[in-house]
């Protein structure tokens, strides 16, 4: 498993509001809120106003099982690029002949699924669990219920998405979209 302290910080997170905090690495400034886009452990620096995001340390190379966190880089017909997100130099994560990942059409639910963009979309931040490590990269699952989509960007202005029920809805445009939710 990755070795992480316990303030560990998941892309998404609600770490503050920009009155409070200025954004530093590893975070995003949104309408007054300060939200993590790295997962990593969340730091507040000597004047108590920066938080930023340390990137947790990979001990070993991915296995299965894994619980990862990434970001939707391209959607095709059958299968969705996954890019990981750490924010260190790459020495720090020991898969680095390969920081993408793939999910397969089949790995979204259990059910039957015609097009991945109903269930998510580039931009997105995911949280995934390693299926298998093969030669050629990284096959990543979504199916069971505590993953899925963690942080959504709106398909139509690229603004971030705000939980509500079981629908995102954009705090820019105010379009409203589904995906796959963990509900753990
Ligand atoms: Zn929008």
């Amino acid at each position: 498993m990755v070795n992480y302290s316990l303030a560990l910080a998941f892309p998404g997170d609600f770490l503050g509001y920009s009155e409070e905090f200025v954004a530093g690495e590893g975070t995003v400034e949104q309408d007054g809120s300060i939200f993590a886009v790295a997962l990593g452990e969340k730091q507040v620096d000597d004047s108590g106003r920066r938080v930023s995001i340390k990137a947790a340390k990979f001990v070993r190379p991915l296995a299965k099982g894994d619980i990862v966190y990434g970001k939707i880089q391209d959607l095709y017909d059958t299968v969705a690029l996954i890019e990981f997100q750490p924010l260190n130099a790459p020495s720090t994560f020991p898969a680095a002949e390969s920081r993408n990942a793939f999910l397969r059409i089949s790995e979204i639910t259990s059910g039957y699924v015609e097009k991945l963009e109903d269930y998510m979309r580039i931009g997105d931040y995911v949280r995934a669990q390693v299926l298998e490590v093969k030669s050629l990269g990284i096959y990543l699952t979504m199916k069971a219920p505590d993953l899925g989509v963690v942080k959504a960007i709106c398909s139509y202005c690229r603004g971030g998405m705000d939980l509500k029920g079981k629908d995102f809805v954009c705090s820019r445009c105010g379009s409203i979209e589904q995906r796959k939710l963990p509900h753990a």
